[in-house]
């Protein structure tokens, strides 16, 4: 199939696309990476009339480090943060999740605010920003504002985000050193999304972990935080009995649906193992 017919603009500045978009409202969309966007065009999923293209704008992109936080630009590419030695030396998580995200042709050219603002519920950003609480800045014609990531992700597909809005960055906490980090995920074959993954994050001292963060993705309409789990480990020597327990909370926490391959009880199963093998790492 080929897209329906829509005009296109080249946004020379952040001041022109946030022109654009207070004009045409929801009747426009933005262009960054294009790796999901033009399949959702070409398949008829989306039929905006005019594509507001923003992919040339510098300043929404890079990475730098502040006091305590990494700050990501959100026309990053996911290779460049796969690439990155910031993020593999102050945001762990991060660097382990890059590299499950496609295959290395979408890596180059897909963006990390693309990635979060389409929120597809099997996306790894998505969870890592809720697993290490990032805040995300969201810009329009009159101002910005910031948006937790863990109040950002509203339903299948659907966020925050204003229709006016451009998110223009994100900021990461830098966890502490004694901080250990776990992304694990089961996909059919290697660059599928997730059928179930777990971005994990926990302070670890002398075997006991302690601000435990699970935020699994593909197991809901939006990534969850598995608080019950969390605080089933918290505190506690992360032995087996830990995984037992964090296990069995994990029924309070989650309620998959079925997807195209697995069944919601094979999705629990996977969500088990997982967390079996996030403990396994955090301790070690
Ligand atoms: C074969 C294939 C496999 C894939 N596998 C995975 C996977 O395993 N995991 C994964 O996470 N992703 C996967 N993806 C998706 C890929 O990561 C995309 O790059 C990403 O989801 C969207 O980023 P983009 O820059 O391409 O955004 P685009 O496709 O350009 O845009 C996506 C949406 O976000 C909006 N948008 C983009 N940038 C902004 C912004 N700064 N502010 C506000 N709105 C914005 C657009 O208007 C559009 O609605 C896959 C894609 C393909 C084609």
């Amino acid at each position: 199939m080929k897209a329906p017919l829509f005009a296109y603009v080249r946004a020379r500045s952040l001041a022109k696309a946030l022109d654009l978009l207070e004009k045409h409202g929801d009747r426009a969309k933005l262009l960054a990476g294009g790796q999901s966007l033009i399949a959702m065009l070409n398949m008829r999923l989306a039929a905006p009339e005019l594509l507001i293209d923003i992919s040339r704008l510098r300043d929404l992109s890079g990475i730098q480090v502040q006091n305590d936080s990494v700050r990501i630009g959100a026309l990053t590419t996911h290779a460049e943060i796969e690439r990155s030695d910031d993020i593999a030396k102050h945001l762990p998580l991060v660097a382990q999740a890059a590299p499950h995200i496609a295959h290395a042709a979408i890596r180059n050219v897909g963006t990390f605010g693309g990635s979060i603002a389409l929120a597809d519920p099997a996306a790894e950003w998505p969870a890592c920003c809720v697993a290490l609480d990032a805040r995300f800045t969201l810009a329009d014609r009159h101002g910005t504002r910031q948006v937790k990531a863990r109040e950002f992700f509203k339903g299948l597909y659907s966020t925050a985000l204003r229709p006016a809005e451009v998110l223009t960055h994100v900021e990461v906490p830098i966890p502490g050193a004694d901080y250990r980090a776990a992304f694990v995920e089961l996909a059919r074959r290697r660059g599928d999304y997730a059928i179930v993954g777990l971005a994990a994050l926990a302070k670890s001292t002398r075997g006991a972990l302690s601000d435990v963060r699970l935020a699994f993705f593909g197991v809901g309409a939006t990534p969850v935080l598995a608080k019950s789990a969390m605080a089933a480990i918290d505190g506690k020597p992360a032995s087996s009995g830990a995984a037992t327990a964090a296990a069995k909370a994990l029924d309070t926490d989650l309620d998959p649906g079925p997807d195209l391959y697995s069944s919601a009880a094979t999705k629990m199963q996977l969500a088990r193992v997982l967390t079996s093998r996030a403990l396994t790492t955090l301790a070690a």
